[in-house]
């Protein structure tokens, strides 16, 4: 058979980067200006004002041309020295990658092992940092959505263990695929460093990311001998635009005014609420397919769901991948896949950005028929579950 030539747009059901709406993509095509021109400089000032509203914060946040990793390593490089020790929380492939990215720089890491299906444990976390009466632990890493796993962990929490330990390392948390789809609060939960990245919940092309820092973290940077310089925070200060060093890419300022309006306009509270009906919307229909040994869901503790990626494991002896390629292939949607060790186990729906119940559904009616294709095993009408609970939730009250 010839190969079919798409047509309509494509389901793009991926993790991250995200489906951008069209005022996003109209606002990233203004022409150039010059980044030192006031009625941009008006613009950068605006986008830093709203980052700091959506990360629930009044501190400083420094910003840098480069995906995720490049916030990952300013987080790094700007709070320690070499020989730090850091305890990283291990959530799945992002926790396991930012812990490597630490032992490249010469930082120690400890880690408080988890099942990646079950989730870290309080406790312990509260436990292991107790045991530290020296202090050798600078910091805490958190990811606050494992975007490999499927799977949330509370900041929160992660904030009370620390307290009840009374510990006073810093708390990093990488909220690349949370910040603008799950609740963050930087101050409330006293987080000294928040990482986020422009591609996931803020509906942006990839190529930027943020830190932002808190007053005890700004201090602590003073100290830090790690080298750095394109991403050294006091460097940045230094500069016209306080928080950004080099040409600055003015169209993504452009597109994250427009990303931040969008999401200012819905309000936070609501693009929550609609990631959390989404997210329980694909919960249902995954649940459903798991009868007749179907598919099940990856996170086995309901209370760490993520309202914005579902990982999906398939059953014994059936990949993952020949799923994702009969629904790439066949019907133009997209998937995420399995990452590090759950390659070819996972495959993973993306249900963050901008994103509505039509395209939920039409993308679970797409991955179920790929099952068929696949001919994997699963108890058809996983749709139907998610109908009626998209239904029920649409009903007036
Ligand atoms: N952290 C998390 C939770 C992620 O999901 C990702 C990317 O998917 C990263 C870090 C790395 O970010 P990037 O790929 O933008 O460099």
């Amino acid at each position: 058979t010839t190969a079919r030539i798409p047509r309509g747009r494509q389901f793009f059901a991926n993790p991250g980067p995200t489906n951008i709406p069209d005022s996003i993509l109209k606002a990233v095509s203004a022409v150039s200006i010059d980044f030192n021109d006031p009625a941009f400089l008006t613009v950068y000032d605006d986008v830093v004002a709203g980052l700091k509203r959506i990360l629930k914060t009044q501190q400083d946040v420094f910003l840098y041309t480069g995906s995720g990793h490049a916030a990952w390593e300013a987080a790094l490089v700007n709070l320690f020295s070499p020989g730090d020790t850091l305890l990283i929380i291990e959530t799945g492939h992002f926790s396991e990658s930012w812990g490597k990215m630490a032992k490249d720089f010469g930082l120690e890491v400890r880690t408080l092992s988890a099942d990646w299906r079950r989730g870290a444990d309080f406790a312990a976390l509260r436990a292991m940092l107790a045991e530290d009466k020296t202090h050798t632990i600078k910091a805490v890493c958190a990811v606050q959505n494992e975007t490999a796993t499927g799977m949330e962990l509370s900041i929160a929490e992660t904030r009370a263990a620390m307290d009840a330990a009374a510990h006073p390392a810093l708390l990093l948390v990488d909220t690349i695929s949370s910040l603008g789809s799950l609740d963050f609060r930087m101050d409330e939960w006293g987080v000294d460093a928040a990482v986020g990245g422009s591609q996931k919940g803020l509906m942006l092309p990839t190529g930027m990311s943020f830190t932002g820092v808190s007053a005890k973290a700004m201090a602590t940077h003073k100290l830090s001998k790690l080298p750095k310089s394109y991403l050294n925070w006091t460097n940045m200060l230094t500069r016209r635009h306080k928080s950004f060093i080099g040409t600055v890419p003015t169209s993504l300022f452009y597109g994250m005014r427009e990303s931040i309006r969008l999401l200012e306009e819905e309000g936070l509270d609501a693009v929550f609420a609609r990631h959390a009906r989404l997210a329980e919307a694909v919960r249902r229909c995954v649940r459903h397919w798991s009868g007749n040994n179907g598919p099940s869901l990856f996170c086995e503790s309901p209370d760490r769901f993520s309202n914005s990626v579902t990982a999906v494991l398939m059953p014994e002896g059936h990949d993952a991948e020949a799923v994702r390629r009969v629904a790439l292939q066949a019907f133009n949607v997209s998937l995420g896949g399995g990452l590090n060790r759950l390659g070819g186990q996972v495959f993973r729906i993306g249900h963050l950005g901008d994103l509505n119940e039509p395209m939920i559904l039409g993308t679970l009616a797409t991955v179920e028929a790929s099952l068929r294709v696949a001919g994997v095993p699963h108890a058809p009408g996983g749709v139907q579950a998610a109908i009626e609970y998209l239904a029920e939730a649409a009903r007036p009250a």
